[in-house]
């Protein structure tokens, strides 16, 4: 089985008290069978505050939020399972993250969230160089096989216009939504044909409309807002200026969704995903990795909010792709 990370994955390391915004602030932490199992049944001050604390949430059980925190944080910024019974009994959830598992069978890949401060800085500011292993295991893949050939070919071609710097950053996000499209068609049975960005740019001048920022922020508003600093920066953006992580920003979304086209076959939702969470956070402003890992913290980590972006990319007037084109080349 082929084994594929960033070379920052195994390095991560939780900066826990120093965190600016602590995992265990404001989400509700969904506990696992096992270790719910395991913290029924523990006895002493420990037992008795988790089955306190502990409730069932649509067949799920979750930890109660309490003063917008986890219960189990202490004042310290320390996790108090972690501290009395140590790294292995905590659940599922707070074992792994911020790491990101994409198993397809016979072969997984790893990343990092951005929702995560620690991880965003990493990402924002390391070029993401793969690496890849081969282990024993894995499974008969159950995907199909000729889509996966396609998107994981596709994405190496997104990655390289992403990893050139010689152009404008707002110029090669532009080409990113439009390779999407010969993406796309390559995904539904089109011939592979060279993709050529000086014409693809020179056409999508030609159809650009007007960009409407409030248009976007509005649709943002409709989602589900778990934070009210996010509220907040959505009311009063201060818009920012194209910088080079841009591009590494863009890649992180490639690089999480792009394959997920295997499912449906639609890669081109998934493309303006990418795009338009570029362009929102830069219509934000303010320090990128903290508006960037707030934003993943609000849209990423709430599928609900995800899936409304993958619809609205088609359904949504702030999310036409003339509109898209004419916030990045205007
Ligand atoms: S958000 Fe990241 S750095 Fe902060 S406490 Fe959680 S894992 Fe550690």
């Amino acid at each position: 089985m082929r084994i594929t990370k960033p070379t920052y994955f195994d390095t991560f390391r939780c900066i826990a008290s120093d965190c600016p915004d602590s995992c265990c602030k404001e989400w509700d932490v969904q506990v696992d069978e096992a270790a719910a199992a395991q913290y029924r049944a523990l006895s002493g001050p420990l037992g008795d505050r988790l089955r306190e604390v502990m409730r069932e949430e649509d067949g799920e059980t979750v930890m109660t939020i309490i003063d917008g925190r986890c219960p189990m944080w202490r004042a310290d910024s320390l996790c108090r399972i972690q501290a009395e019974l140590g790294h292995e009994a905590l659940c599922k959830t707070c074992r792994e993250f911020p790491r990101l598992t994409h198993d397809y069978g016979d072969f997984i890949e790893y990343g990092l969230e951005l929702s995560c401060p620690e991880a965003a800085r990493i990402i924002l500011s390391t070029p993401a160089e793969m690496v890849t292993e081969e282990v024993p295991g894995g499974e008969e893949p159950e995907y199909d096989e000729e889509a996966m050939e396609v998107l994981l070919r596709t994405r190496d071609m997104a990655r390289a216009i992403l990893a050139d710097t010689n152009r404008p950053i707002n110029d090669t996000l532009a080409l990113l939504l439009i390779y999407g499209y010969q993406a796309q068609g390559e995904l539904d049975g089109a011939e592979v044909a060279p993709f050529e960005p000086q014409s693809g740019l020179e056409a999508a001048l030609h159809f650009t409309a007007p960009a409407n920022p409030d248009l976007m922020v509005e649709f943002f508003q409709g989602l589900e807002i778990l934070t009210e600093e996010w509220s907040a920066r959505l009311k009063h953006p201060a818009t920012g200026s194209w910088d080079r992580a841009y591009l590494l920003l863009a890649r992180y979304f490639i690089d999480r969704y792009w394959l997920q086209a295997v499912s449906d076959y639609d890669l081109v939702s998934r493309v303006k995903l990418a795009v338009i969470s570029c362009l929102l956070i830069h219509h934000l402003g303010g320090d990128l990795t903290r508006t960037a890992q707030l934003y993943s913290k609000e849209i990423e980590n709430d599928i609900d909010n995800i899936e409304a972006i993958l619809d609205g990319a088609y359904a949504s007037p702030a999310f036409t792709d003339d509109r898209l084109l004419g916030a990045l080349l205007q």
